[in-house]
């Protein structure tokens, strides 16, 4: 008997494929795969091909094809996932199971305030569905995920401490297990505690665990009006004090508080020149985004006005000490700048990416002691530090130009990772990965930080879920 070559074997399970999708939902061409193999920031494989299912049956027949023959299958969305998850290995051995043609179904229903949706609907998708019957999915950030993506990196963004991340919104999911099973947990309840909430074990997972087709998502009313500035701050105590201030005053109509240090700030005026800098060429050590919103209408009470008086109010009295500029903005003009940050990086040299975060009241000082460890020892390197502090989360990028660093860039990663995760989560008790999920970029730091027990359940879990170990690139156990 002769033994089919790997060339043989790949055109047989290409042509199984196909033949079970129809023609143009398996992409083998090169020139067409290399978007699917190529993460935004890390992850970059070979694909054996990529699928695209457009129905929760398609995806089921396609996961008990690969099962039965042993291949292993990634999960895609929008592929702007930032640990490297959404990619398959260099094995060219992976498929690729993008979920972009699931992206038809979006029901909202306004009583029940829910959208159900398809694993590949796009976050601009679904905003602009609900922006037509006034109201909205709070999860907001730079980038234009899909539904399924948002779930298996459990989201979050900009405007978590008004609304929360994904998991807070999150009210039912259909998953399709490894072996083709479909789940259906699309209960669309607002309270029901009867014990184990399955749901859960899909959200923040890495898509280890299932394929997610389906989702209910619980949506709120827009706002009707929203007021935002730039503030400046001398110091990240200042900005605290800011926080603290603010969430007095305003209670939940403060909706965002996004913090910018004047480095990470520089590359978004000198690469995007269109848009406006008030500062000047001398940016505050600190820059903070504050948004307010409510759904009440500008004839019942103006934001313009609430925000104008607070931050005027701020400056007469103590909490106002080292706050440097005040500069009041349209919203969009404003947010802008902000989703303009982690991508104006890029353009300045190598970007090694943390999405730390630390209770809120250590912020400042955790951001302190990780630019001097970092100037201690790495003077090239600048620290380009942004994001939610309002949440305690802070993106540390680590910028610099190839030709002036000491050494290569994967060796330059190899040692700052530890250091400044040990820092984060040793020192200051916070997490390696505060809202990117986790992938082959940090699996490392899962392995080294996740208690011997989490990570036995999860190998129990995936053992009946998916026993041969065929989903996904992340170990979770
Ligand atoms: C410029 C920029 C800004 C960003 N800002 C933020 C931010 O502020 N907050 C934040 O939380 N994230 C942010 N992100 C990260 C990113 O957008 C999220 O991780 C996103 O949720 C991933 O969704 P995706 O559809 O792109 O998934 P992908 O990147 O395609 O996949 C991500 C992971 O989910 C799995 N997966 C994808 N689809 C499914 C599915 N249907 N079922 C099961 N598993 C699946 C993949 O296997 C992979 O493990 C940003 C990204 C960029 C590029």
């Amino acid at each position: 008997m002769t033994v089919p070559d790997q060339g043989e074997m790949e055109k047989t399970v290409v042509g199984g494929l196909s033949a079970l999708l129809g023609p143009g939902a398996v992409v083998t061409e090169p020139h067409e795969l290399a978007r699917y193999e190529q993460g935004w920031r890390y992850g970059r494989g070979a694909a054996l091909a990529a699928v695209r299912p457009s129905s929760t049956e398609e995806v089921s027949r396609v996961l008990a094809f690969a099962a039965a023959r042993g291949i292993r299958v990634v999960p895609q969305g929008a592929n702007t996932g930032l640990v490297g998850a959404s990619t398959p290995d260099a094995t060219g051995s992976m498929l690729v199971l993008s979920l972009e043609r699931l992206s038809r179904l979006l029901e909202i229903d306004p009583v029940d305030r829910t959208v159900v949706a398809g694993g590949g609907v796009l976050l601009s998708q679904l905003d602009a569905a609900l922006a037509e019957q006034g109201l909205l999915f709070p999860i907001d950030l730079g980038a234009d995920p899909t539904v399924g993506g948002m779930v298996a990196t459990n989201a979050a963004g900009t405007r978590v401490l008004r609304y929360g991340d994904v998991r807070q919104n999150l009210l039912g999911v259909e998953v399709v297990l490894a072996d083709g099973t479909v789940l259906d947990l699309m209960a669309a309840l607002r309270k029901n505690n009867t014990g184990l909430d399955a749901k859960q074990l899909f959200v923040g997972t890495s898509g280890v665990f299932g394929v997610v087709t389906r989702a209910v998502l619980r949506v709120v009313p827009r706002p009707a009006q929203r007021a935002t500035a730039l503030v400046g701050a001398a110091s990240g105590a200042t900005v605290l004090q800011l926080l603290s201030h603010l969430e007095r005053g305003l209670g939940d109509v403060l909706t965002a508080f996004e913090v910018v240090s004047a480095d990470a700030l520089g590359p978004v005026f000198r690469y995007q020149p269109r848009l406006r800098n008030p500062f000047g060429a001398a940016l505050p050590p600190y820059t903070v985004l504050v948004e307010l919103s409510t759904t009440l209408p500008s004839e019942r009470i103006s934001l313009d006005d609430l925000l104008e008086s607070t931050l005027g109010a701020l400056l007469e009295g103590e909490a106002g000490e080292g706050i440097t500029d005040i500069f009041p903005g349209k919203p969009s003009d404003l947010w802008d700048v902000r989703h303009h940050v982690s991508e104006s990086h890029r353009h300045e040299g190598e970007v090694l990416g943390f999405d730390i975060s630390v209770p809120r009241s250590s912020m400042a000082v955790f951001v302190d002691a990780a630019r001097a460890l970092v100037a201690a020892e790495y003077p090239f390197i600048r620290v380009c530090d942004f994001g939610h502090w309002g949440d305690g989360g802070v993106h540390l990028n680590l910028v610099w130009k190839k030709d002036e660093a000491v050494r290569e860039t994967p060796e330059l990663k190899a040692e700052l990772q530890p250091r400044i995760y040990d820092l984060a989560v040793t020192s200051f008790r916070g997490s390696f990965s505060a809202e990117h999920g986790v992938g082959p970029h940090n699996q490392a730091f899962y392995d080294r930080y996740t208690p011997a027990l989490v990570q036995e359940v999860c190998r129990t879990l995936k053992a009946r879920l998916d026993p041969q170990g065929l989903l996904g690139t992340t170990r979770l156990g």
